[in-house]
């Protein structure tokens, strides 16, 4: 495990964290809904992309450059700021102060501005941004020249499993599950060599199918599937041959509460 000490004076600035791999959800958007903390507590990642501003527009980059900086969607602006920046959850962090005046552009909260928004409460030194607000992680993002990685020695204990379900409990796909989803298959796609991939029936996935059980949006026709859909939380799950509930029976018998921000189900075949 490791501390993140300021680099500065040397001043902790982290409980004892455990380096993993960089979640796949954490360039993800939200758009206008409240995100729980990107990282697990104990836990910190090192993101390889450029990170933050200065945001340049991908048509005056062009496509080249943007792959160049991790980017191959037609994103509208692109981010070219320090790479391997650090992020932990906000609740990991130590011994820092906040600025919420140095937040940037943000809706209900703050986001990262031009200046660290956290300073290192021993020195001063600018070590990084907090960023709560709608549509972005719970995150705290160290500058990688601001802090410095000192080893315990020590490895991390067993982490417990949490189980993610894939509805979330307003009856959309969770964020997480989607960006995962999505990873995969890019993966997949990649490992193919174009070519089809063919999946024996056992290995279909049981959340691929469309929605059938009263997960389906407000207004927004059923399709047919043959694989049985994810059931909603606090609700009994039906089979999927079960008509469709959309419109006035919404998940959770609250119309039009679903938030727009989160992703439509992805479709299965059918
Ligand atoms: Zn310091």
């Amino acid at each position: 495990m490791d501390v993140l000490v300021c680099a500065g004076c040397g001043a902790e600035l982290s409980v004892p964290v455990e380096r993993v791999a960089l979640p796949p959800e954490a360039h993800a958007s939200g758009h206008h809904a409240w995100m729980p903390a990107l990282m697990e507590p104990g836990t910190y990642a090192v993101d390889p992309d450029p990170w933050g501003r200065p945001w340049r527009r991908r048509e005056e980059i062009g496509a080249s450059e943007a792959a160049a900086l991790g980017v191959y969607a037609p994103l509208y602006a692109v981010a070219t700021g320090p790479r391997n920046v650090i992020v932990l959850a906000p609740g990991d962090t130590r011994g820092t102060r906040l600025l919420p005046e140095r937040s940037g552009d943000s809706c209900l909260g703050i986001v990262a501005g031009d200046e660290p928004s956290l300073l290192c409460a021993g020195c001063g030194l600018g070590v990084g941004f907090r960023e709560d607000d709608c549509g972005v992680w719970q995150t705290v993002r160290y500058d990688p020249g601001g802090v410095v990685r000192r080893s315990l020695g020590v490895p991390a204990p067993a982490a417990p499993v949490r189980p993610l379900p894939p509805v979330d409990p307003e009856g959309g796909w969770d964020l997480r599950w989607t960006a995962a989803a999505g990873t995969a298959l890019a993966r997949l796609l990649a490992a193919s060599g174009g070519r089809a991939p063919v999946l024996p029936p056992a290995s279909r996935p049981r959340c691929s199918a469309g929605p059938s059980n009263g997960c389906s949006r407000p207004g927004r026709p059923a399709r047919p599937s043959a694989w049985p859909a994810p059931a909603c939380p606090g609700r009994t799950p039906t089979s999927s041959s079960s008509p469709p509930t959309d419109g006035p029976e919404s998940p959770g018998g609250r119309p039009g509460t679903r938030s727009p921000s989160r992703s439509p189900p992805p479709s299965g075949p059918t």
